[in-house]
Parts: structure tokens; C-alpha cells; sequence
């Protein structure tokens, strides 16, 4: 079975036919870059209560940083904060690991297409690349809902 293969095509169809793309009203907007390969996102929450009730957003650069925030729309929205949160650390564990972690069935059962980025852990370059709306997305909950990341903002 190629799965590398198999994970390289879930990748460039989510950077060709990217899902949920575009800015749509929102609580909370970030605009973060990936200096490194050059990436850029700008991404904007919007919450109903603790209820992600959009994501939307606009960028450039590689497919590995377009492709992952197409997973992150089609992960999140429309999750409770608690179980986005729990989504988005099962996929930092699985990006820090340097291609050590293998998916498994319950992985995949969290993570959907976000396993296709399995492989992209073995290249600590491009990780950064993958995590880029991830961590633009955690950076917007906190300015959104308020939180640690808000409150040192405006000190
Ligand atoms: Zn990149």
C-alpha cells in the first residue's frame, strides 16, 4: 500500500479545491506568516457561544500551508471549543513527531484528512508549513474568547 502517495494526493486536492476559502465575518482576525517557506494566512473565527461557528480565511504560499487550513475548516466548524481544542493538540502531536507516530483507525477518527500530513513531521521545515492556520486559528480563539494570548495583548 503507497500510502505516502495515497496522503500526497489528499493534500493537493485540498490545496486545489480548498474548502471553506474566502473571509467571512467573524469575531476575531489574525494575520500570521511562516517566513521560513514564505506562507501566509489571514483567518478570521467566528463563535456562537463556545461553538465554532465559522472559520474562514485567505492565503498563499505552498500546498502543504493552503492545504492544511482546507482540513482545518472542514475539521472545525461547527465543533464545540473543547473538542476543536482536543483536534488541534492530537495534530500538534502528530506533527512534533519527527514521523515517529504511525495513524492509527482512533487517530484518523480524530484527525479526518489531517493524517495525510503524517509524513510531512519527517521534514521540521515543513511542519511549520502544516501548522501554520493552526496556530493562527489558536491565536484568533484567544483574542475572540479572551484568554491568556488576548490579555497580554492589550497590557
Ligand atoms: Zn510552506
Amino acid at each position: 500500500m503507497k500510502l505516502d502517495s495515497m496522503y500526497q494526493e489528499v493534500i493537493l486536492d485540498h490545496y486545489k479545491h480548498p474548502h471553506g476559502r474566502g473571509l467571512r465575518d467573524g469575531d476575531a482576525e489574525v494575520h500570521h506568516v511562516n517566513p521560513t517557506c514564505g506562507d501566509e494566512i489571514t483567518l478570521r473565527v467566528k463563535y456562537d457561544g463556545t461553538r465554532i461557528d465559522d472559520v474562514s480565511y485567505e492565503g498563499q504560499g505552498c500546498s502543504i500551508s493552503q492545504a492544511s487550513a482546507s482540513v482545518l475548516n472542514d475539521l472545525l466548524v461547527g465543533k464545540e471549543l473543547a473538542e476543536a481544542q482536543k483536534i488541534q493538540e492530537t495534530f500538534l502531536e502528530l506533527m512534533q513527531s519527527k514521523g515517529r507516530i504511525e495513524p492509527d483507525d482512533a487517530m484518523e477518527e480524530v484527525l479526518e484528512d489531517a493524517v495525510a500530513f503524517a509524513g510531512v513531521s519527517k521534514y521540521p521545515a515543513r511542519v511549520k508549513c502544516a501548522l501554520l492556520s493552526w496556530m493562527a486559528w489558536k491565536d484568533a480563539t484567544a483574542q475572540a474568547l479572551g484568554g491568556a494570548d488576548a490579555e497580554r495583548k492589550t497590557a
